[in-house]
């Protein structure tokens, strides 16, 4: 058996794997990168493998993150033949995604995601649809078979977001597990992570994202140090933002509040905005209220829809007081809600402007928080804004740490780790193979964006 990272490697963005066995090639996610203009996986790199796209059994989504599905559309186009399998609920994800993706304002940008020569954006919107009109959702722990191969797999929760799944694959070359993104904590807005050690894995394909990162906090621990910030400033009538990524992070902050609120004497009103609202009603539709109950309730409540002007913001919270707005994008990209509520709060020093989460070296959030010690005005939103109000990052992670990929390594007992999704260099994970002290495991590998050759690395080590 062979992986060949064709994107995803030793990087967050554009995940995207191609396994082949003795008989069967498929491909596991096929993401994009954040930044445009290096959108697309390695796909001409396929060739070292297959003479054609035809060859290509199947595709496997893990999870509805753009980093990981963003490119589908494209390698439907190249083979409208191949069966594509995702995870439950994770189909009104995708479109939402996908189809968000093409109007934004950079749409021209993000439409070269999906393919350079795209003029047309009716044209990239009727390929979503004819590309999710060919995805099959599978239930979690249901075995299944890559029809025409001897290749069968199964979906495992892996409690990132909803329907967000590590895949394990059984081959007469032995088995495989990929585990997506995972966060093995206690999840309020989702399922946990479960694993069932009923099936063999040789090989793990694990994410790395987190496995050289300083921050140990758990996501609990990261938000009540969020919570009692929110408190202070809350009490004095102040607003308080938190920018945040739409998918995943939003919910699970939302529900951790939901949660928080039915225990304290004074709880903290939260007002959903921007793409969270929509795919928050997803959660609730797809986990059903009794799992998964955010929107409507006494405490949280979505905004109502104001038009992109700066005056309309500022009116808005002239009728707010002591409460928290949760709204995309989490790094208050230009003509976001996030973008526009910063605009109108800033200058305002009873407010508060608290980050959850990555912020980019190169965003305007970026910016924001490097400015917070000096005086003067800031670029929010694209225009100058004087900045008095608090600004802050917490962490809520959503990623596994080190010490929870230890855990899974463990509990999965594979004879192979290869480290995927992340930059780990090789003297960390020597360090990590010492901590874990595994007598079983055989050796540890990280990708550097080549590919394995799981089989021999198996035999010579
Ligand atoms: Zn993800
Ligand atoms: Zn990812």
């Amino acid at each position: 058996m062979k992986v060949l990272p064709l994107g995803g490697g030793d990087e967050i963005g554009a995940s995207c794997y191609m396994v082949s066995t003795k008989y069967s090639y498929f491909l596991v996610d096929v993401g994009l990168r954040p930044r445009p203009f290096q959108n697309t996986p390695l796909f001409p790199k396929i060739y070292e493998y297959v003479e054609s796209w035809e060859d290509i059994k199947a595709v496997f989504i893990s999870h509805a993150h753009l980093d990981h599905v963003g490119a589908l559309p494209k390698a439907f186009q190249y083979n409208p033949k191949m069966k594509i399998f995702v995870p439950k609920h994770s189909l009104s994800l995708l479109y939402i995604q996908l189809l968000e993706s093409l109007s934004t304002k950079n749409s021209k940008q993000k439409r070269l995601c999906f393919k350079e020569d795209y003029d047309e954006i009716q044209y990239a919107q009727k390929l979503v649809q004819e590309t999710l009109d060919a995805v099959e959702e599978i239930p979690f722990f249901l075995r299944r078979k890559i029809p025409k191969t001897n290749v069968y797999f199964e979906f495992w929760p892996a409690g990132h977001i909803l329907g967000s799944a590590s895949i394990h694959f059984s081959t007469r070359e032995g088995n495989l597990l990929y585990t997506g993104d995972i966060c093995n904590y206690n999840r309020e807005s989702i399922p946990n992570l479960e694993y069932r050690t009923n099936h063999k894995t040789d090989y793990l394909l694990s994410e790395s994202t987190y496995l050289n990162s300083q921050y140990n906090l758990t996501p609990q621990e990261g938000f009540d140090a969020l919570y009692s910030n929110v408190q202070k400033i809350v009490e004095k009538g102040g607003i308080v933002l938190i920018p945040s990524f739409s998918l995943g992070k939003a919910q699970e902050i939302a529900a951790m509040f939901q949660k928080r609120n039915q225990s304290v004497k004074k709880p903290v009103p939260v007002l959903l905005d921007g793409l969270v609202k929509r795919i928050t009603k997803i959660y609730e539709e797809s986990l059903g209220r009794t799992a998964y109950h955010v929107l409507g309730t006494k405490y949280c409540k979505e905004m109502r829809r104001l038009p992109p002007d700066p005056d309309k913001f500022r009116d808005e919270l002239t009728k707010l007081s002591g409460c928290v707005i949760l709204s995309s994008s989490g790094m208050l990209l230009v003509g976001s809600k996030s973008a526009y509520w910063a605009q109108a709060l800033a200058s305002d020093c009873r407010n508060a402007i608290f980050f959850a989460g990555y912020v980019d070296e190169n965003s305007p959030g970026k910016v924001l928080l490097d400015f917070q010690k000096s005086n003067g005005s800031v670029a929010i939103n694209g225009e100058k804004t004087q900045v008095k109000c608090s600004v802050e990052k917490f962490y809520i992670g959503t990623h596994a740490h080190a010490k929870g990929i230890k855990k899974i390594i463990k509990l999965i007992g594979p004879k192979e780790v290869h480290f995927i999704h992340g930059k780990a260099s090789l003297k960390l994970i020597k360090d990590f193979e010492n901590r874990l002290n595994s007598k079983s495991v055989r050796g540890f590998t990280f990708s550097k964006g080549i590919n394995f050759n799981i089989h021999e690395f198996g035999e010579n080590n």
